[in-house]
């Protein structure tokens, strides 16, 4: 029996991988934490449904409410994120990072000291955090499975193959919601219209940064550090069917795409699976049905952010914990309608440019301290530079 943890149980992600969990033949899996943030009733009836040890709401708030919802289940109720990072310290064979934002940080570093599989589906934590993730889970013997789907089709090609003979990494993007759009409509683009995906489920916030391409410039430094290849061999290729999910070129020439429906439920399974592949109920993909893969390049003004993702590429340190957080605050006067759709950019842009001519972030040493701190400036200079824009 497999002992297993979700962090961010009731996300997509979360709800996506319990789904995975239900279908395998009882006893399997001994469920060990699960964590939600608001959604009380839907933590607390997976909470009982997979007779999990302890289940742990973000907010401290919420906690009588997460008791009562589990009261008489036998079920272990916590709060907060001390009580997040102490769940991600029981012991554990299989952990799902699944929290959305840099809160996915520190219960995916505590998880990865107590050497478990760590499969990492919050990619923020790479960004901001990359060699520190990297070395914590190295140290503990912790192995860190992808479940980005690009970076799980590029962990896919890669295996039995030399990274030193990578010459280009090709990650796809669907382009998001706004790809065939005319220029001059994105700055009147509403929250709504940013919310709906053309081809894939998932939660608001990665929805929102599909449209704008964060999503994608988030995935191309998570590729840098999760595959420690250099920037200048990474690209992104707007492929709007969304069925190849990366491509890896090789230095004879050779291309290894990955195919598959858009469905997480394919990444999901391939980690709790790792390092044997175990059946996953997604579609089969009816190639003559489909007829054609298209790709074209994606173009810089319409997609600001990777520009920006380049940049952090380059400028490394921890230029990428202030590029998340910028982000995240960004996105969420977004949400709130305090700023409009081009002017996330611009506002992570002027956070980027104030906090680096601040500090050093080149030569900064990752330590958690250091990430919280450059997070927590790049967090109050986006407040200040948002509170400016409107
Ligand atoms: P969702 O918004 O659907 O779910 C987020 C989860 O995190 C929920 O369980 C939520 O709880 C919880 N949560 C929210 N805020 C906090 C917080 N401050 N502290 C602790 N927990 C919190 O997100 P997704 O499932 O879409 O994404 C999760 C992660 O996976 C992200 O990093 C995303 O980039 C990544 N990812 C997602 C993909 C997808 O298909 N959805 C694809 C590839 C990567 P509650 O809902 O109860 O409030
Ligand atoms: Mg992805």
């Amino acid at each position: 029996m497999r002992r297993i943890s979700v962090f961010g149980a009731t996300g997509s992600i979360g709800r996506n991988t319990l789904d995975l969990v239900a279908r395998a033949p009882r006893g399997s899996y001994d469920v060990v934490a699960l964590t939600g943030g608001a959604n009380i009733a839907r933590l607390a009836a997976d909470a009982r449904r997979f007779n999990a040890e302890i289940a742990v709401t973000a907010y401290p708030e919420k906690l009588d409410a997460l008791r009562d919802a589990l009261a008489g289940s036998g079920v272990e109720a916590a709060a907060g994120p001390e009580a997040l990072r102490e769940a991600a310290a029981r012991p554990a064979d299989w952990v799902m990072s699944a929290i959305v934002g840099a809160a996915g940080l520190e219960p995916g570093l505590e998880a990865a000291k107590t050497g478990a599989t760590l499969a990492l589906a919050n990619k923020e934590s790479l960004v901001c955090a990359g060699p520190l993730l990297i070395e914590t889970a190295r140290a503990a013997g912790s192995t860190i499975l992808p479940v980005d789907s690009e970076h799980s089709a590029v962990f896919q090609a890669l295996v039995g193959e030399d990274v030193a003979r990578v010459e280009r990494l090709i990650i796809t993007a669907s382009g998001g919601a706004f790809r065939d759009w005319p220029l001059e409509k994105l700055a009147t683009a509403t929250v709504a219209q940013a919310s709906s995906h053309p081809n894939w489920d998932m939660g608001q916030r990665i929805t929102i940064d599909s449209a704008s391409m964060f999503n994608k410039a988030l995935e191309l430094i998570e590729a840098k550090e999760f595959f420690g290849i250099a920037p200048e061999k990474i690209e992104a290729l707007v492929h709007p069917e969304s069925l190849v999910h990366a491509l890896v070129g090789f230095c004879d020439g050779g291309l290894m795409a990955h195919v598959g429906p858009p469905d997480m439920r394919h990444a999901i399974g391939y980690a709790l699976h790792w390092p044997d592949r175990g059946p996953v109920p997604v579609e089969r993909l009816d190639l003559a049905a489909i007829g054609r893969f298209t790709f074209r390049a994606p173009e810089a003004a319409r997609y600001p952010a990777l520009a920006l993702a380049r940049r952090v590429m380059e400028q490394g340190g921890l230029s990428g914990a202030v590029f998340n957080a910028a982000k995240e605050e960004a996105l969420t006067a977004f949400i709130e309608n305090r700023i409009g759709f081009l002017q996330m950019a611009e506002v992570v842009e002027r956070v980027l440019d104030a906090v680096s001519a601040r500090e050093d972030l080149e030569n900064a040493v990752i330590s958690l301290d250091n990430v919280r701190a450059a997070d927590h400036l790049a967090r109050q200079t986006a407040a200040e530079t948002i509170a400016r824009a409107v």
